[in-house]
């Protein structure tokens, strides 16, 4: 991807951390509730040795941060990415921490990855690499201590194979040890589909306020995985022009948009993006310009969707953003020195820890419904998140009308009013010292 890599901060959990200070003059909680958050809780680094298909052992690195865990278990993805290191996975254990408090579910902040390139491994050896995995960090996770779920290069059938091993490991069969599985083996109902339709439940109160109609809005998405497909398929159903969409190998442009459930089509048969439109089974291709991830987050449209990885929006490419809206379906996809340049220049942006909160809030009833043995249809599901989606959203817009603050900081200064009261009813310094004689 051609981003700003220059420009990328050192330390992502360090940068990601920023945020809180900010927050922190409206939230009206302790000082020693910001202390607690600037450490995570507990970090480890495995080893996970994997007899490749030509005979060979190949050592892999695996991390699992639990970031937090006052507010009930460690909550967060496992992504497999070559860039995976220790500050990544902190900083997306830090914005699972807020994430969860924002969306008010009983769960803390965790997050897992492995420093692996998955295109280059066979389907066994990755079966082999993700059970290897789950043994290495059996005693670190479990439904009420850590659950993990699906991220970036990661799936409902790894997620499937992990929770196998971990039942095998402790002899219990144990669904609710991770979410984000397929259906037959205790996943939910529009568990897939949640991230992108999380967001697009926030675009569409975003709407009401702006009084856009969706067939003249234009829209650009980066990243067109689980969650950049899910929100372009409901955005295009409901009207509004996608006008590109990108992946790892580059992205499409079309000023007259394009016919995403035939993109979809053409990207899962041939895991190719390509300018196509499919009738009956039978894809012509479509003129379309080819353009590289930069210029489409540079395109003058009105929604852009940054919906693949961290710091892909950096003090060095703010300035030419052009879109009005900018919607974080990606964890971190601006930096925190980038965010006061969109700010200046009236970008809206619906941040991270709200606009991609419906995958895990959908986790959140997969799990409740593993505990409980009792499944929802997938309308249920739906209307659940919507209600999640729509109070959140309208709770961080108060606040960012209150205090006259952006919807990052608002929804920060949610989290921690959150995560501070639950801190606080532990005790504080000025509890203790008034109980002395
Ligand atoms: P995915 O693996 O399904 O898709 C990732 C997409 O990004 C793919 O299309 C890939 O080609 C593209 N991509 C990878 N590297 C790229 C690059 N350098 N430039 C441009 N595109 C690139 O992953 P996903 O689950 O859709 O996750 C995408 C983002 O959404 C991540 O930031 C993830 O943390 C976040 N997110 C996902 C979920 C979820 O439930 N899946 C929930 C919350 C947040």
């Amino acid at each position: 991807m051609t981003t700003a890599a220059t420009d990328t901060p050192d330390d992502l959990f360090q940068d990601a951390l920023k945020n809180l200070d900010e927050a922190f003059a409206y939230a009206e909680i302790h000082p020693e509730a910001l202390e607690r958050l600037r450490h995570p809780r507990t970090s480890i680094e495995v080893s996970i040795p994997v007899r490749m298909d030509s005979g060979e052992i190949r050592v892999f690195t695996g991390y699992r941060v639990r970031h937090d865990d006052t507010r009930g278990p460690g909550k967060g993805g496992i992504r497999f990415h070559p860039k995976v290191d220790i500050a990544e996975v902190k900083a997306l254990a830090f914005w699972m921490t807020c994430k969860c408090a924002v969306m008010s579910l009983p769960f803390g902040g965790a997050k897992g990855g492995i420093e692996v390139d998955p295109k280059e491994l066979s389907k066994l050896e990755l079966e082999r690499l993700s059970r290897r995995f789950i043994q290495r960090i059996a005693d670190f996770i479990g439904p009420d201590v850590d659950v993990p779920a699906p991220d970036v290069y990661t799936n409902p059938m790894i997620m499937g194979w992990m929770m196998d091993e971990y039942s095998k490991i402790t002899r219990h069969h144990t669904p609710a040890v991770i979410t984000g599985k397929p259906i037959p083996l205790g996943g939910s109902l529009g568990r897939n589909e949640a991230t992108g339709r999380g967001a697009y439940f926030c675009i569409k109160e975003h709407e009401l306020h702006r009084g856009w109609d969706p067939k003249t809005t234009t829209v650009a998405i980066q990243g067109f995985g689980n969650a950049g497909q899910a929100v372009a398929q409901l955005l295009h159903a409901d009207g509004y022009q996608i006008v590109a969409v990108s992946d790892s190998k580059g992205g499409i442009h079309r000023k007259e948009g394009f016919h995403i459930p035939s993109l979809i089509q053409a990207k899962n048969d041939s895991h190719r993006l390509q300018a196509v439109y499919c009738q009956n089974g039978l894809c012509t291709l479509m003129e379309a310009q080819s353009i590289s991830n930069q210029e489409l987050l540079e395109l003058d449209v009105d929604i852009l969707i940054p919906a693949a990885l961290e710091n892909v929006i950096t003090s060095a490419n703010a300035d030419k953003i052009k879109a009005r809206t900018l919607v974080e379906v990606a964890n971190g996809p601006v930096s925190t020195d980038a965010s006061p340049i969109l700010r200046e220049n009236d970008v809206y942006v619906i941040p991270d820890i709200l606009a991609n909160a419906g995958g895990v809030t959908v986790s959140y009833f997969e799990w409740v419904q593993n505990k409980a043995g009792f499944y929802w249809t997938e309308e249920e599901v739906n209307q659940r998140l919507l209600e999640k989606m729509r109070t959140e959203f309208h709770n961080v817009y108060d606040l960012s009308q209150i205090h006259d603050i952006d919807m990052r900081t608002a929804a920060y200064v949610l989290a921690l009013k959150r995560i501070g009261a639950a801190l606080t009813a532990q005790g504080t310094k000025d509890y203790f010292e008034a109980q002395q004689p």
